[in-house]
């Protein structure tokens, strides 16, 4: 495909690659997105739109639906990076890509040996109890004979370390993917629908016009993109990748 021969072009060249991932990037690891495919994720929200489902106040009044919506739909704890993680991670070691900002929670980037990840919404591997602090690993959730995990220090709720809606997203995540995404040179925007804000927003600070946006169905971005390759990040990532 020509742009994905001139995204690799773009890439040769390129010093200070930033990448933005989400949901989209994961889908080739067996993590299903929420608005594309058809899944159970889809199936649930009927009953309570995302917003209202993933929201800190749901879940302190309904703990049990909002566990039960998320061990099935967004804890994958045998998941495996795909190509496209691969791709990024190797781009970052031979010194082009600067950051991985990502909107996931999965932890696939760090599993596919990625280093400097910024994580914006949290991630399902870190876990604390929200009356005395102490830390768990995802096995204690998986592992917990009871749908809402509790503190074996203290018995109170242990949730998950994502950022719910109604939340804010960390000061210091927002501050240093600002900083990246307003000094890239490149900008590869992989898998997100770009809905979820204030995320989404971060593009805005991109000043550049090298602008690489992959992902399968359009965006509310396509037209700010330079290249648009339509396409699975998997594969397009390895076909660039290969080429670097
Ligand atoms: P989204 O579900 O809104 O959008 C995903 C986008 O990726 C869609 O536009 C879809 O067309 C595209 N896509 C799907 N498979 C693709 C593929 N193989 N290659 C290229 N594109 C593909 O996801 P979002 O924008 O990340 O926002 C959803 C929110 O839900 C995020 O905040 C995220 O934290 C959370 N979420 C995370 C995970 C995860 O951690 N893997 C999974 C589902 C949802
Ligand atoms: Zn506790």
């Amino acid at each position: 495909m020509e742009n994905i021969k001139k995204a690799i072009e773009l890439i040769k060249d390129a010093n200070n690659i930033v990448a933005f991932t989400g949901a989209g990037a994961s889908t080739e690891s067996g993590i299903p997105d929420f608005r594309t495919s058809t899944n159970s994720a889809k199936e649930a929200s009927k009953e309570y739109p995302f917003e209202v489902l993933l929201s800190h106040s749901f879940f302190r009044e309904n703990t049990d639906v909002f566990y039960d919506f998320y061990r099935k739909n967004m804890m994958f704890e045998g998941a495996k990076p795909n190509d496209g993680h691969k791709a990024l991670a190797y781009l970052e070691s031979l010194g082009k890509l600067t950051a991985v900002i990502t909107q996931n929670i999965d932890g696939l980037h760090q599993l596919a040996g990625s280093k400097n990840v910024i994580e914006l919404h949290g991630s399902t591997y870190r876990n604390y109890c929200v009356d005395c602090g102490k830390r768990f690993e995802l096995s204690y959730i998986t592992n917990s004979k009871v749908i809402t995990p509790k503190c074996d220090q203290c018995g109170g709720i242990v949730r998950p370390d994502v950022v719910l809606y109604e939340e804010y997203l960390e000061e210091k995540n927002l501050e240093k993917a600002t900083n990246y995404i307003r000094h890239a040179e490149v900008m590869l925007v992989v898998g997100t629908s770009l809905v979820v804000y204030p995320a989404a927003g971060l593009l805005n600070y991109y000043q550049g016009n090298k602008l690489i946006l992959i992902n399968k169905s359009a965006t509310t971005f396509d037209t700010s993109a330079s290249l648009l390759i339509n396409g699975n990040a998997g594969e397009v990532l390895k076909a660039i990748s290969s080429q670097i």
